[in-house]
């Protein structure tokens, strides 16, 4: 009798993107292991949306009611001069483009314990562990952890971030797939002193923005975040110590509760930090291995489409492996499903929320003129980008 063994396939990344296509790899009968850095899921990172096609790939995985239950339901986002007097107050909807009842806002963390808790009995988790090497060969890709340990895979995925090492590996530096949009940013939680509840307030300067989310009531934490115009991506702030130098003298001589904000920032334990950037590559696989969601695809959060993009991409790549047995068909059936999506939800840099961080004060009249409008407006019209892939149905097996 002929005996198919199962294929075996190696993800780098427990976020958003790794868990996902974990999922999916196991339900149409692969031998999945996935390595994080970290030694455990990561918690932490601003709420983050999950829209459109990414609502109907949840609900494909079951997850769609944990996530309903997760949703932050924001009432109002105020937007503050430099004082802190309100310019303008309005719907999250009306900004971001979403469908109200339907599109779904969820903590970061929350969003990666449910998607690990989904898989974490069907899939081999190797924490405190990062891939070193990889050797491709016509059979399978060997495979040097940083603990040590060798071993071989049929395929190999890289789900590690827009900072993605796997796409180090496979395609070199980083720098030609980097596009830098021209800010840094800071995210962390920390004590609700304000007594703010359900509500989002935003402050603005040009080049400088912070906000204060409370995503629950008067006695739950806040997520802060600070956002800073920089043209050129800093060299080299990838310690903590660097990043809080960085961000508190972007903010020097600055009002509001900025201070407030520095000194909780300097004490935050889930201090999140990067530049706001694309990743933009010619081709998403090399081989036997390939890339889904920042590592391959990052839109940067000013799209708010990371999260989304990352379950559709999980999505789209598994069914690719579960419809061709070969890996290179797989890959360009995965890359021509998923590229046009990618670029549309990319382009939103180029007007939808964007707008939000001007950096010249003509420019930020300008946005307080146009929220001063939406505020009087009714209901928003959903952006197409959101929804502009339908998902296949599930191979039968
Ligand atoms: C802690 C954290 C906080 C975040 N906060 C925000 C935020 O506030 N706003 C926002 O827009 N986006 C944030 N992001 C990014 C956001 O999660 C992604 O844009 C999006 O969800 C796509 O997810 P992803 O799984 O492709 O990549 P990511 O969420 O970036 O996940 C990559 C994963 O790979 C792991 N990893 C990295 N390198 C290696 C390696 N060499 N070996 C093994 N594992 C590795 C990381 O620890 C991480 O778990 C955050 C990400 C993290 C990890």
């Amino acid at each position: 009798m002929m005996h198919h063994s199962k294929r075996t396939v190696l993800i780098s990344g427990a976020s958003i993107a790794g868990p996902a296509l974990a999922y999916w790899l196991h339900r149409y009968g692969f031998a999945v292991t996935v390595v994080e850095k970290a030694s455990a899921p990561r918690g932490g990172g601003y709420p983050i949306d999950v829209r459109g096609t990414a609502v109907e790939a949840a609900r494909r995985m079951g997850i769609l009611p944990r996530l309903q239950d997760a949703h932050v339901d924001t009432r109002r986002i105020t937007f503050l001069d430099p004082d802190g007097g309100e310019l303008a107050s309005v719907t999250p909807h009306a900004i971001a483009g979403s469908v109200e009842g339907r599109d779904l806002e969820i903590r970061r963390g929350d969003l990666t314990a449910i998607l690990y808790d989904t898989v974490r009995d069907d899939v081999d988790f190797r924490f405190d562990d990062s891939i070193d090497t990889l050797e491709q060969s016509g059979h399978g890709v060997d495979v040097t952890f940083r603990s040590g340990e060798q071993r071989a895979f049929d395929l190999v995925i890289g789900a590690d971030g827009m900072h993605s090492q796997t796409r180090r590996l496979l395609f070199g530096p980083d720098a030609p797939f980097h596009r830098h949009l021209g800010y840094c940013f800071a995210v962390f939680t920390m004590p609700n002193t304000f007594g703010l509840s359900r509500e989002l307030l935003m402050w603005n300067v040009p080049g400088k923005a912070a906000a204060l989310y409370a995503t629950g009531g008067k006695d739950d934490d806040l997520h802060a975040f600070l956002n800073f115009h920089v043209p050129e991506p800093p060299l080299d702030f990838r310690d903590r110590a660097s990043q809080v130098d960085l961000v508190a003298g972007a903010f020097t001589d600055t009002d509001w509760k900025i201070p407030a904000l520095i000194g909780a920032m300097r004490d935050a334990d889930d201090l999140f930090c990067d530049t706001v950037s694309q990743i933009r590559m010619p081709a998403w696989s090399s081989g036997r291995a390939a890339l889904v969601g920042d590592a391959a695809y990052a839109p940067s959060f000013l799209t708010g489409q990371g999260s989304s993009l990352a379950l559709v991409g999980a999505y789209m790549l598994a069914h690719a492996l579960a419809v061709h047995r070969d890996p290179e068909p797989a890959f360009t059936a995965y890359e021509q499903a998923v590229r046009p999506f990618v670029t549309e939800n990319q382009a939103l840099v180029d007007h939808g929320t964007a707008g939000l961080f001007p950096t010249t004060a003509r420019a930020l009249e300008e946005r307080n003129a146009r929220f001063r409008t939406l505020a009087a407006m009714p209901a928003p019209t959903p952006r197409p980008a959101y929804t502009a892939l339908t998902l296949p149905e599930p191979p039968t097996p």
